[in-house]
């Protein structure tokens, strides 16, 4: 059985994100999307919140588990009997960190290996913080994240919104 893990911030997950996942379930048996639980990271959405909206939007994807960790992510597929990272590539500006990322999870274990995936054309200026900004300045993102994410980010929006003119 071949096992993947496609770690991330999912913050939160994205059409972009789904893309790459879905891509992903056709080239292994198991892909366990991990959402990493990182406090050195300052993420917006709770790592609870962001795994419930992954678990919405997956639901039904069979070959697709959803799961959170801490420490290093190399440990972490070890632990899952995985031998593969999955990492989705969208501009230039993405190689290096990437590529340094890759390096060093192989010099702490040779036998885990990167694979990248090209982002999709329509999706390659998409990220998580550029659908938080758009959405919280009042845009339109329901062509760019499942609808679960959307509807969240819209109630959370509203919320806002009434508390700032009560
Ligand atoms: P991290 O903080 O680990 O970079 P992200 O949630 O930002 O977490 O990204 C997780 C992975 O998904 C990364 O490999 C990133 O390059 C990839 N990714 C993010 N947005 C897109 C997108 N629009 N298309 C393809 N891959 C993407």
């Amino acid at each position: 059985m071949r096992i993947a893990i496609y770690p991330g911030s999912f913050d939160p997950i994205t059409n972009g994100h789904l893309d790459i996942l879905n891509r992903a379930t056709h080239l292994f048996d198991k892909v366990i999307i991990a959402v990493l639980s990182n406090p050195i990271k300052n993420c917006f959405f709770g790592v609870e919140e962001r795994l419930e909206l992954i678990k919405a939007t997956t639901a039904e994807m069979p070959k697709v588990e959803v799961d959170s960790f801490d420490g290093l992510t190399v440990v972490y597929a070890v632990k899952q009997n995985a031998s593969i990272l999955i990492r989705g590539l969208r501009a230039l500006s993405d190689f290096e960190h990437e590529l340094q990322m890759a390096q060093a999870n192989k010099s702490i274990n040779p036998n885990i290996e990167t694979i990248f995936l090209m982002c999709s054309l329509e999706y390659a200026y998409l990220s998580s913080s550029l659908v938080r900004e758009i959405s919280f300045l009042g845009g339109d993102i329901s062509d760019v994240v499942p609808k679960c994410v959307n509807e969240y980010i819209s109630k959370l929006r509203e919320k806002r919104f009434t508390n700032d003119y009560k």
